[in-house]
């Protein structure tokens, strides 16, 4: 049995997967935000309940919403800030009681997409993550592509390209930089936008309805949005060019995405044509789920 922890900034789920990726039994609980051990403990808890509706001792496999330093192994480039520097892999290990896998939440997004889902069959998966915080991760050849400084797919923290005189220097980054693309792109950053114009807040999901509504305001904090995911994605089609985009995250259910972005984010790459498939994560929100007990699979 494969255990798979997501380890998110608003909820923590766990599932099991036999051997052959069906799903025997899956459970959620909210994450406890700024709590570092409450999350520490959830996840043991999780992990247990599993093992015990299942009565089977399973691998366990977590995606984290960061990654981790390639020689401290501590925790980095966290949204949910409150992994930063923390002995993530080693407090979990001594938890749980038994080795575990800790990878990159976009990263098991970027695998379990590439594995069994919308990237099925494509060499090289750019997978983004567009939800509360915004990500993604690199699969080359079903496998997680993490680099030197186990940085693959930071793309989150690349400034907003050819930014407008209303954008710079952009609001300011967890990670300490101003504009990166994670406070433009995000489901947050979204909602964000339309609060600005409107001294309303609305959840992103409530935008959508009232944009499908003939709202006019509503539209044009959409196109913008579209305009910067586009922008934010011809970075990665003039560096990498990957086969296909998987979307995941709250913001990839909007169905207008895959209609939208592409002719925009083709009007800013330097190749005359752009033919990539943009895709919504097959698994949707499982992906990372997935990914994470997958992360034992591939041995
Ligand atoms: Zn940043």
């Amino acid at each position: 049995m494969l255990i798979g922890i997501d380890w998110g900034g608003t909820k923590i789920e766990g599932i099991a997967l036999t051997d052959e990726g069906k799903e025997m039994v899956r459970l959620r609980e909210e994450t406890p935000r700024h709590n570092y051990e409450g999350c520490i403990r959830c996840v043991v808890g999780l992990v247990k309940h599993i093992e015990q509706v299942t009565r089977q001792t399973g691998s366990v496999g977590i995606g984290i919403p960061g990654s981790l330093e390639p020689k401290s192994r501590l925790g980095k480039g966290a949204s949910s800030t409150w992994l930063l520097g923390r002995p993530v892999e080693q407090d979990l290990r001594e938890a749980l009681g038994r080795e575990i896998r800790v990878e990159n939440d976009a990263d098991c997004l970027a695998a379990s997409e590439a594995i069994d889902g919308a990237g099925a069959g494509y060499r090289v998966v750019f997978a983004v993550i567009l939800g509360s915080g915004a990500g993604a991760g690199i699969a080359i050849g079903g496998r997680a592509h993490h680099g030197p400084n186990n940085s693959a797919g930071e793309w989150g923290h690349n400034p907003l390209p050819s930014p407008n005189i209303t954008e710079i220097p952009g609001l300011p980054c967890y990670c300490g930089r101003h504009g990166c693309l994670e406070t433009w792109v995000s489901g947050r950053a979204f909602e964000a936008d339309y609060a600005r114009h409107t001294q309303c807040d609305l959840k992103a999901l409530d935008i959508v309805a009232k944009m499908r509504h003939g709202d006019r305001l509503a539209r044009l904090v959409w196109q913008r949005y579209v305009n910067r995911v586009a922008r934010g994605l011809s970075l990665v089609v003039n560096a990498l060019d990957p086969d296909i985009f998987v979307l995941g995250g709250g913001m990839s259910n909007v169905d207008e995405l895959y209609t939208d972005l592409p002719p925009e984010l083709a009007s800013y790459t330097f190749s005359t044509v752009f033919e990539t498939p943009i895709r919504k994560a097959v698994h949707g929100d499982s992906s990372g789920v997935r990914g994470a007990a997958w992360l034992w699979k591939e041995n």
